[in-house]
């Protein structure tokens, strides 16, 4: 068996997607965005592809499925979803379909959708750089603009006046200039969006979809208030302590709001609000949930297997055995049911170390006693020495992660707290090169 994987790059998810397949001994191939002059720099014998050119980037791993065929497809991130959903039509696999991979990835495009569907959506109204404040302005305040086609809040911001708006707008337009994001190449980059505020709690969602069928796999909460300016996600827990109805609510608004976007197979991910007025899903995306956060998520088989289902991939597991999401996941992408499983017993959550001001990082101290605090399962620190951080609006990437498990959500939320209160980060200033003048 074979599985190709999409990703930007290859780093922890590609290797803990490696580790499940030698498990289930299962071959993986990449793809990734990189440059093919270079040859094979990370020796993984990787695709090169080039996201931006979607027929181009399809057309090379189609010629390579055709030499040596691949029985799922699995994609990590969002700018390679709309290809992947290419590649599987083109092979026969079941997917999400481009168009739903599409829209997906932009957020006006979301909204109307939910929109017609007649899912609860906030005021919306979409617009170019070149727009001036006074076109966004009936939204009213306090809106919420972001770019269109970004992810992981970057660009996203509150606004509750006009002045505010104004600056937003002109931070959005700094960002949208800057090289990497010009170096998409995505037309969408060009635009933005400005709608109502939702007030709320806030939670994630993680699901996989069977042939149009949602089966959520967990509801995470986000106990922190994401009041704004910015919306830099700290924390998520699961098992969710919403009330039943409110979780149920949950998952069939999520439900509604993936078959609105017409996602069909496999992996989604998706963030909503929930108010007195209802669940306002904010997106949903074609792809599981990003990098080392999928760590926290561990699977037991739902009931011993039953002896005359089609087998499984791989070699049979023990009782209660526990496998790591990338694993469910590559058992999906080849077929076998996702409802046979079941998030593990404990609670679980990751906290998403924020970057606490712009400069350049030198080392952290507290790692040993973070780790040591009861509950705690790891601290992983992702920042490189000397690397330039940049927090949100603007910047991509967190510190690092925190990860824990215990019997309660309560512990798990007091254990990721009490190990970032033990890290301490050495961030430097950067140097300001002043230009002399000789005279
Ligand atoms: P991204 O795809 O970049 O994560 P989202 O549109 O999902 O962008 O927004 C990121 C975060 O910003 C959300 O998780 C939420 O906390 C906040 N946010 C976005 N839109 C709204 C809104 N209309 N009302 C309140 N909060 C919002």
């Amino acid at each position: 068996m074979r599985v190709l994987l999409l990703a930007t790059t290859t780093g922890y998810q590609t290797r803990a997607f490696g580790e499940a397949a030698e498990r289930l001994g299962v071959d993986l191939v990449f793809a990734t965005d990189r440059c093919d002059m270079i040859e094979d720099p990370w020796g993984d014998r990787a695709m090169a592809i080039r996201f931006y050119d979607e027929a181009a980037s399809v057309a090379t791993i189609v010629a390579a499925a055709e030499r040596s065929p691949v029985d799922g497809v699995l994609v990590v991130g969002d700018r390679p979803t709309v290809i992947a959903a290419r590649v599987m039509k083109a092979l026969g696999l079941p997917g999400h379909p481009r168009s739903a991979a599409a829209v997906a990835r932009n957020k006006q495009a979301t909204r109307e959708h939910f929109k017609a569907a007649g899912l609860l959506t906030p005021a919306f109204i979409e617009g170019t750089l070149k727009d001036e404040p006074e076109h966004f302005m009936p939204v009213g305040f306090p809106m919420v603009v972001k770019p269109l086609a970004l992810s992981g809040s970057r660009g996203v911001m509150r606004v509750d006046d006009e002045g505010g708006l104004t600056a937003a707008l002109s931070r959005i337009k700094g960002l949208l200039a800057s090289a990497d994001i010009r170096a998409e190449r995505h037309d969408a980059h060009k635009l933005l969006l400005a709608e109502q505020f939702i007030d709320g709690r806030e939670f994630a969602v993680e699901g996989l979809m069977n042939r149009g069928s949602l089966d959520v796999l967990a509801i995470f909460d986000k106990p922190d208030p994401l009041d704004g300016p910015f919306f830099e996600e700290t924390l998520y827990i699961t098992p969710s302590q919403a009330s039943y109805n409110i979780q149920a609510d949950i998952v069939r608004t999520v439900t509604e709001a993936a078959n609105a976007l017409g996602l069909y197979h496999g992996p989604v991910h998706a963030e909503c609000r929930v108010n007195s007025r209802g669940v306002f899903v904010l997106e949903v995306a074609a792809r599981p949930i990003g990098g080392l956060c999928a760590r926290a998520l561990r699977f037991v088989r739902r009931a011993p297997p039953d002896p005359t289902a089609r087998p499984g991939v791989g070699s049979p597991l023990a009782a209660g055995a526990e496998i790591s999401f990338e694993e469910l996941l590559l058992r999906h992408a080849l077929g076998e049911e996702s409802t046979e499983w079941q998030r593990e017993p404990k609670a679980s959550g990751v906290m998403m170390i924020p970057i606490p001001r712009r400069g350049i990082y030198r080392g952290a101290a507290g790692i040993d006693e973070a780790r040591a605090v009861p509950d705690i399962v790891d601290v992983r620190l992702t920042a490189k020495l000397d690397q330039v951080l940049v927090p949100l609006p603007e910047g991509a990437s967190y510190l690092g992660f925190i990860f824990a498990r215990a019997n309660a959500p309560a512990d798990v939320d007091r254990a990721l707290r009490a190990a970032h209160g033990c890290l301490t980060f050495t961030i430097d200033p950067e140097l300001r090169v002043l230009q002399s003048t000789h005279g």
